[in-house]
C-alpha cells in the first residue's frame, strides 16, 4: 500500500509552499490530506481505481488530481516545479527539531545552506546569529536540534520495527517451516525506539534458512552473508540480523541475545557464585564443564533458583532479586483490556466513523469505547462546540440502544488553554461520560505554567483522565517542561487518572514515568487515542510500555468491568 508515499509527497509539498511564503490555508490544506491518507485504512491505489479519492474528507478536486498523476505515471509535475525553486535537500532541514519550513528558506536563500554538515559548520562560525528574525537564542536551539537528531536517527520507532519484524518472522517460517524462531535484542524487551533487529532461529540446515533470509522481497541489500550469522538492509533502511542456532542451544542464545547487557551481567555474577557458568549455548557447571540446560530460555532462570523473568522487565532495576524471592508481578496482558477510553471520530479529526470505530473495537472483543473528539479551541483538528456534541450524542445513543454487546461512551478531549483554562463550559462537561483533557498548545511555556495548567486541569471535579501526560514525541519533540514529581502526586490527591497513550511516536508516559505515577499511588489508563479504525491496534504498545513499567491488571482502570469503570470515572464529580 503506498499511503506513506502518498501522503509523503503532500508533506513535501506543504513544506515547500511554506517556505515560498503561501497562504497558511493552503499550506494546512496538503498537510490535512497528507494526514488524512496516511491514517485512511484501505490502500490508497484502491481508493483511486474505485474513483473515490474524492470521497476522502479533506482531499478536493486539486489534490486529488495530483495524487492520480503520481499513482498513474509515477510522477507529479506539481512538487517538481516546487523543487526547481527551493532544491529538495532544503526540506530535510525540516527533520531537525527547531528548523521550521520558513528558517529552512532564510538558511538556504542567505547562506546557501543544503545539509546539516552546512548548518554545523555556519553555527561554528557563529553566522546564524546575524541573520535576520535568528539570533544568538536560536542559534543555541538549532545546535541543540542537531544533537538530537543525531542522536535518534537510526533508532526507528517500535511501531515501525515490530510489524517489520513479524512479517520477516512469517515468511521465513512460511517457507522453511521451522518452529523455533524469534526476535531477540530490544525489540524483544518491547523498548520504545530499536536500533537494529535482531532474530534467532533454531535449526539444523542453516545454509537453506540463510539463503530464504537474503532473498526476501523487503530485503534492498544483503551486507553478510555467512552459515551462523547473515545482516540485511530492508527496503526501509533498517538493518535486519539473523542468527541461526543448534536446537539445544536455542534457550540460551535467546537469552543472551535478549539482553539487556545489565541484566546479563548480574545474571552471569549470579551464576558464578552458584558454580555455573552461562553463556549463548547454554549453561554449565563450573567445576566439570558439564551442560545442565539451554534448550529452553526457563532453564537458565530455573538452573539459577529463579523464576522465570518477562523481556520486558529484563533492565537490571530489580527484577533479579525479585525472580530470586520468587516474587515477580503478573504484568499485565493485552488480553486483560476491556476497552478503549480516547479514541477519535469522524465528527473531530479521525477518517473513521462511530460506527466504524465501535465494529472495529468490538471485533477486538471490547466491551466499551469511549469517543473522545476534540472540542472547539482546536480549530486545526475540527474541534466540536456543545451543539455538535449535542449532535453527535444523538448517534451514540442510537448505537447503544441497538447494540447491547458494546457500550459507546460519550466522551471528549478537552484542550486545556495556556491558562489553565478548559475550552468546553462544566454545564456542558457535565452531560458527558469520559472527559479527558491534554495540553496541545502553549507547549513552549516554562515548568511553573505548564504544571500550573495541568493542576487546575486536574482540580476540575469533571476531568477524569490527562492525555499524553509530557507531551513528548519521539525523534521528534522532548516533553514539555513539567515537574512530573509533582504532576504524580496531583493525580493522587485530585484522583485523575493518567494516560498511557499508545500512538508509536508518543508512548506517553513512557515505561520509567509510568512505573512512578504507580508507585505513588496513581491509576492509569491505556488508550491508543486512535483517529481510524485500524489504529485500535496501538494498543499493544501502549500495554507493551505498560509491562516494561511492571504494570499489573489492576494498576489500569480499563481492564475493569463497565460497571466497576463507571465507578472510577465519577468518582470526583461526586466526591463533595
Ligand atoms: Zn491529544
Ligand atoms: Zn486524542
Amino acid at each position: 500500500m503506498k499511503n506513506r508515499e502518498v501522503a509523503k509527497l503532500l508533506e513535501d509539498i506543504a513544506t515547500l509552499l511554506e517556505m515560498k511564503g503561501e497562504s497558511r490555508f493552503r499550506v494546512v490544506a496538503y498537510e490535512e490530506a497528507a494526514r488524512r491518507i496516511e491514517s485512511w485504512p484501505e490502500p490508497i491505489e484502491e481508493v483511486w481505481k474505485k474513483g473515490k479519492l474524492r470521497e476522502i474528507p479533506g482531499i478536493g478536486e486539486s489534490i486529488a488530481s495530483k495524487i492520480e498523476e503520481y499513482l498513474s505515471t509515477g510522477k507529479l509535475s506539481y512538487l517538481e516545479e516546487l523543487t526547481r525553486e527551493i532544491p529538495p535537500e532544503v526540506i530535510q532541514l525540516t527533520a531537525i527539531p527547531g528548523v521550521g519550513p520558513k528558517t529552512a528558506k532564510l538558511l538556504y536563500d542567505q547562506l546557501g545552506i543544503k545539509s546539516i554538515e552546512d548548518l554545523e559548520k555556519a553555527i561554528a562560525e557563529q553566522k546564524l546569529r546575524q541573520l535576520p528574525r535568528l539570533g544568538a537564542k536560536s542559534e543555541e536551539k538549532i545546535r541543540k536540534g542537531i544533537e538530537m537528531f543525531k542522536k535518534q536517527s537510526g533508532r526507528m520507532l517500535l511501531g515501525q520495527a515490530l510489524p517489520l519484524v513479524e512479517e520477516i518472522v512469517g515468511a521465513i517460517q512460511e517457507k522453511s517451516g521451522v518452529t523455533k524462531i524469534s526476535p531477540a535484542g530490544s525489540i524483544r524487551r518491547m523498548k520504545e525506539t530499536i536500533g537494529d533487529i535482531d532474530i534467532l532461529v533454531a535449526s539444523s540446515v542453516p545454509e537453506s534458512i540463510m539463503k530464504i533470509f537474503t532473498s526476501l522481497p523487503q530485503v534492498r541489500e544483503v551486507i553478510a552473508r555467512g552459515t551462523t550469522k547473515s545482516s540485511i538492509v530492508t527496503q526501509e533502511g533498517i538493518q535486519v540480523d539473523l542468527r541461526v542456532v543448534e536446537e539445544a542451544s536455542f534457550g540460551a542464545a535467546l537469552q543472551y541475545f535478549t539482553g539487556s547487557k545489565a541484566h546479563n551481567i548480574k545474571l552471569r555474577e549470579i551464576a558464578i557464585k552458584k558454580g555455573f557458568k552461562i553463556n549463548e549455548y547454554g549453561i554449565f557447571r563450573l567445576d566439570n564443564d558439564k551442560r545442565v540446560g539451554g534448550e529452553k530460555e526457563e532453564e537458565i532462570y530455573e538452573t539459577l533458583g529463579m523464576e522465570w523473568i518477562p523481556p520486558e522487565m529484563r533492565e537490571d532495576q530489580g527484577e533479579i532479586e525479585l525472580a530470586q524471592e520468587k516474587k515477580l508481578p503478573v504484568l499485565i496482558d493485552i488480553d486483560d483490556l476491556q476497552g478503549d477510553l480516547h479514541v477519535h471520530s469522524d465528527w473531530s479529526d479521525g477518517v473513521t466513523s462511530i460506527e466504524g470505530m465501535a465494529e472495529a473495537a468490538l471485533s477486538r472483543g471490547y466491551k466499551y469505547l469511549a469517543i473522545c473528539d476534540h472540542t472547539q479551541s482546536l480549530a486545526v483538528a475540527s474541534g466540536l462546540s456543545p451543539e455538535e456534541i449535542w449532535e453527535r450524542r444523538k448517534e451514540i445513543e442510537q448505537w447503544n440502544q441497538k447494540r447491547k454487546e458494546l457500550r459507546l461512551l460519550d466522551g471528549v478531549e478537552v484542550n486545556i488553554m495556556s491558562d489553565g483554562s478548559l475550552d468546553f463550559p462544566d454545564s456542558e462537561l457535565d452531560k458527558l461520560e469520559v472527559i479527558v483533557a491534554g495540553l496541545h498548545s502553549g507547549l513552549g511555556q516554562g515548568e511553573e505554567k505548564i504544571t500550573r495548567r495541568l493542576e487546575e486541569a486536574m482540580r476540575n471535579k469533571y476531568v477524569q483522565v490527562i492525555s499524553h501526560p509530557t507531551g513528548r514525541i519521539l525523534n521528534k519533540r522532548d516533553a514539555y517542561q513539567v515537574n512530573r514529581e509533582k504532576l504524580f502526586y496531583l493525580a493522587k490527591e485530585t484522583n485523575t487518572y493518567l494516560e498511557i497513550n499508545s500512538q508509536p511516536e508518543r508512548l506517553d508516559l513512557g515505561d520509567s514515568d509510568a512505573r512512578r505515577a504507580r508507585d505513588l499511588g496513581v491509576k492509569l489508563v491505556i488508550s491508543t487515542d486512535a483517529h481510524d479504525s485500524r489504529s485500535l491496534d496501538y494498543i499493544r504498545y501502549g500495554v507493551a510500555q505498560a509491562r516494561r513499567a511492571w504494570l499489573q491488571k489492576e494498576d489500569v482502570l480499563n481492564t475493569f468491568p463497565l460497571e466497576e469503570l463507571w465507578e472510577f470515572l465519577y468518582y470526583k464529580k461526586r466526591a463533595k
